[in-house]
């Protein structure tokens, strides 16, 4: 059997795993990636790249557990401020994930995944890629596949109208990587606060460039007051992250009084829309090329799935290249592949888009009746790390009706 190559354009969260999953699987790789290792070390925070446990394993699967120690986070405690009694929460509860999960900061990540592909005999190139170069790989290329994440090469890919439910931001994102955060007395957890017309907030344990961490994640609602973040220096970027925190969320406050940047590049503000993109994108030479993870399924951050997308996106597309044998990569494969992992990642893209929406009376009983019920908060939790199964119980009236009924409290 002949070696097939394939070439990756984007050396992030899929890329790399998916990259060193096909050498592994005897494949030779070629990895393109428009930043050098020492410049995303030193460069801004790009994402807060919780990990859940399931997605956690694919890399672990692959031998990429190289930070064992890493802080974990145990689980997620949930809170809604009382509309009226400032320091008063509406709701407030707590449980623990059944396995932990992680957040090793990218600058850290992508730079040491890089060495590991490059070790295990991988190619990797720097290059800004442009459609130019993808007809250059694709005719040298078995398989093309773009992982360039929210870089503009995706545009390549066109939006999917019928999977895609919005046309515009939904929020506007923050991120403050801090030191100096007054632990969780329970144990570590994502710190998930809603507040109903403003945003979200929510705080967790990670592992930066200069150690542990916790950081601070903000969704604002467009034009709200959370909505705040554009020509911040880096201080003033942290001293806006405490005031909101003062003004909404005054038991967060205690936690951060103290709060320091980690460096600053600690910090990042934008916004995006959620899409999904047609999986395929055909170059002027008549060869197609197939994407991956965010560039064809790209979420708002609120439900933190991305990186947990990327890693279950590659070891999806892992499997079928391994399983498709010799037989050529045409689009049949290609469009195959993709609704195989659709599959899983629908759910993902359907609950993500309901909680950016306001909530609906069935979540907000859900939401209330977790309050009383420890099984209620645990099935809540534990969704993030396998969000298939809101569909069962979430997502609509009926199903939620029947398993409230039926739910200990
Ligand atoms: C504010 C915020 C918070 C987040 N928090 C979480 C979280 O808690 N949990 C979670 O799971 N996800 C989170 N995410 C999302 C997560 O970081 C991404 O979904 C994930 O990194 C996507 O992986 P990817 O491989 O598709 O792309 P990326 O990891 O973004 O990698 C793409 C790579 O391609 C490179 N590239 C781009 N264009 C080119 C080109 N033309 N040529 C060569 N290289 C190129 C880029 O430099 C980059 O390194 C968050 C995102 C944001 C913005």
């Amino acid at each position: 059997m002949t070696q097939r190559h394939i070439t990756i354009v984007g050396a992030g969260q899929s890329g790399l795993q998916l990259g060193v999953g096909l050498l592994d699987a005897g494949f030779d790789v070629t990895m393109v990636s428009n930043r050098r290792p020492q410049e995303i070390l030193e460069g801004k925070v790009s994402s807060s790249q919780c990990i859940f446990h399931d997605a956690l394993e694919h890399e672990r699967t692959l031998g990429l557990d190289f930070w064992p120690d890493a802080p974990t986070v145990d689980g997620i405690s949930f809170t809604i401020p009382h509309p009226e009694v400032r320091g008063e929460k509406a709701i407030n509860w707590a449980s623990r994930l059944d396995g932990p999960a992680k957040s090793i900061d990218q600058r850290l990540k992508f730079p040491r995944f890089m060495e590991e592909f490059v070790a295990r005999g991988g190619e990797l190139l720097f290059e800004d890629a442009g459609v130019g170069d993808l007809e250059r790989y694709a005719s040298k290329s078995d398989l093309v596949i773009v992982a360039a994440g929210k870089g503009d090469i995706a545009t390549l890919f066109t939006r999917d109208a019928a999977r895609s439910a919005y046309e515009q931001p939904q929020r506007a994102l923050a991120l403050t990587y801090v030191n100096g955060m007054e632990p969780r007395p329970e144990y570590p957890a994502v710190s998930f606060n809603v507040i109903p017309g403003v945003g979200e907030y929510f705080a967790f344990p990670a592992l930066t460039s200069t150690g542990p961490c916790e950081i601070m994640v903000f969704e604002g609602v467009p034009g709200g007051p959370m909505d705040c973040w554009k020509g911040l220096t880096p201080q003033e970027h942290l001293e806006t992250s405490k005031n909101i925190l003062d003004t909404y969320l005054p038991w967060e406050t205690d936690r951060a009084s103290d709060v320091e940047l980690t460096d600053p590049n600690g910090v990042l503000q934008g916004r995006f829309t959620p899409t999904v993109r047609h999986p395929i994108a055909t170059l002027a030479n008549g060869r197609q090329v197939l994407g991956l993870a965010d560039v064809v399924v790209l979420n708002d951050p609120i439900t933190g799935q991305g990186s947990n997308n990327a890693s279950r996106c590659a070891a999806s597309y892992l499997q079928s290249i391994t399983e498709h044998g010799e037989a050529p990569f045409d689009a049949a494969f290609m469009q195959a592949t993709f609704e195989n992992y659709w599959s899983y990642a629908r759910h993902v893209t359907q609950w993500t888009n309901a909680l950016l929406a306001p909530p609906p009376p069935h979540v907000l009983e859900i939401l209330a009746a977790a309050n009383e019920s420890q099984e209620i908060a645990g099935r809540f939790v534990n969704g993030f790390n396998n969000p298939a199964d809101y569909q069962e119980w979430f997502m609509t009236p009926d199903k939620a009706a029947a398993y409230l009924a039926t739910a200990t409290s």
